[in-house]
């Protein structure tokens, strides 16, 4: 195939980002770049849906690097894995084609950042604000190469449930199954006695109603017992955090000289943030290094030791800069800090900090065991414009079909039905599906 229709059959197959917001790859694959780099590092504490995915599927993923490397006209390719997954390193090592190499990286937190990423590869710091682009480099994701080298619509989601239930396991389970069925299929009986942790256990949110279905982008659920050190810091209040974040913070800005983004040069302090509590609610005058911020969590569950939320400060900060109508601005590239390397979180020390050090990260791919009779498939799985309906009520449709279209000329991506079944309701953001 030549390049268009390469990009064309990623565009028809919906495939978007599948670790992050879902920025549509069709669009992403239209750069021009040396440097590829296959995000593997899979840094949230228990995830691990992505070695799976190597493990099982190898040449799949390495194909659809071949295409989106050809796609970018990148000369290299750069697998970032950590080093203590030697088995899968192993495993890939005769597979890879001319051009491509495996970076192993320290198993520390947050290693699978983009900026982080690229920068403990490549030694180039992505500017405040900006993109990999900017310093030649595409990043992309281990599921979102998977599905470029599998050329059918994306139709399921690999993701890894883990946490304190008895066999932790990944399951490749169809889009739009709710995380309730995922829950009962990885044997957690009564999943509404728990705390459910959506996307990780320290960038995930929790899961206030266990009906909403899976995405496109859902990498993992972890479960904790509601009365868990971890359930108690995600359930308490932003109030009450503010409040206790403005008495409570004593300015020893370990949360800035830890902060990922902070060590890359850039102009973030979290302490600075917290420090403007004492004057206002932020949001009269917010740190506007807040901006940089890529709510990784580490200064709040890591970093602070009064167990305060600098984060959450950073997070509504941004959030009301960006309500004021500003936005990033790109400042050019700094230098990284020079204790960069000796300021990184170990994931051992990071699990204890959390509580999950009696945990161990397992869980292999197995088939997911229950039978879906229903599916509803947000017509909103990613960046850029929700898809129209082109199905009814009534309609019938097989696995794979085209259920919802982007707008003409808008940003998006396509979705499809993830099952043989009927259209049982057809809302303006989601499509439902019945099995005969
Ligand atoms: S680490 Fe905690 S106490 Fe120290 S400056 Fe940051 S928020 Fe304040
Ligand atoms: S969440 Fe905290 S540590 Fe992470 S980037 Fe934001 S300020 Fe830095």
């Amino acid at each position: 195939m030549d390049s268009a229709a390469d990009l064309e059959k990623i565009k028809e197959c919906g495939v978007v980002g599948s670790g992050g917001a879902g920025f549509p790859t069709h669009v992403k694959l239209k750069a021009e770049v040396g440097t590829f780099i296959v995000n593997a590092a899979e840094c949230e504490p228990l995830l691990h849906k992505d070695k799976e995915l190597l493990k099982n599927y190898p040449d799949k993923i390495i194909d659809g690097l071949k295409t989106a490397m050809e796609l970018v006209g990148a000369y290299e390719g750069i697998i970032g894995i950590k080093g203590k997954y030697k088995d899968v390193i192993d495993l890939l090592k005769p597979l890879l084609p001319h051009g491509v190499r495996i970076h192993p990286m320290r198993d520390f937190y947050p290693a699978g950042d983009e900026f982080t990423m690229v920068y403990e590869i490549t030694g180039k710091v992505i500017p405040p604000g900006g993109l990999p682009l900017a310093v030649g480099v595409v990043v992309s994701n281990v599921e979102t190469l998977y599905h470029i080298g599998l050329q059918k619509p994306v139709v399921s989601k690999f993701l890894t449930v883990a946490g304190y239930l008895e066999n932790p396991v990944t399951f490749e389970v169809p889009v739009g199954v709710t995380i309730r069925e995922v829950l009962y299929g990885a044997g957690v009986e009564r999943p509404d006695d728990k705390t459910v942790l959506l996307g990780g256990a320290m960038m995930g949110k929790v899961a206030e109603n266990l009906d909403t279905p899976v995405t496109k982008t859902l990498g993992g659920i972890i479960v904790l017992p509601v009365d868990h050190p971890l359930a108690l810091k995600y359930t308490r209040t932003s109030g009450s955090s503010i409040r206790v974040g403005k008495a409570g913070c004593d300015q020893c800005s370990f949360c800035t000289e830890l902060c990922p983004r902070y060590l890359l040069g850039h102009p973030l302090k979290p302490h600075i943030a917290m420090r403007s509590l004492v004057f206002n609610r932020q949001g009269t005058d917010p740190h506007m290094g807040s901006l940089y911020c890529c709510e990784c969590n580490l200064c709040s569950l890591y970093a602070c030791p009064e167990d305060l939320d600098p984060k959450l400060v950073c997070a509504e900060s941004k959030k009301a800069i960006f309500d004021s109508g500003m936005r990033p601005e790109n400042l050019g590239s700094p230098e990284a800090h020079p204790l960069v390397n000796e300021r990184r979180a170990p994931l051992s020390r990071l699990m204890r900090k959390i509580g999950l050090h009696e945990l161990t990260n397992k869980g292999p791919l197995t088939p997911y065991p229950i039978p879906v009779l229903k599916v509803t498939i947000p017509l909103s799985q990613h960046i850029g414009a929700p898809c129209e309906p082109v199905v009814v009520q009534g309609s019938q449709v097989v696995k794979g079909d085209l259920i919802g279209r982007v707008p003409e000329g808008k940003l998006g991506a396509p979705v499809h039905s993830s099952i043989d079944g009927m259209v049982s309701k057809v809302t303006k953001s989601a499509i439902v599906i019945e099995r005969f």
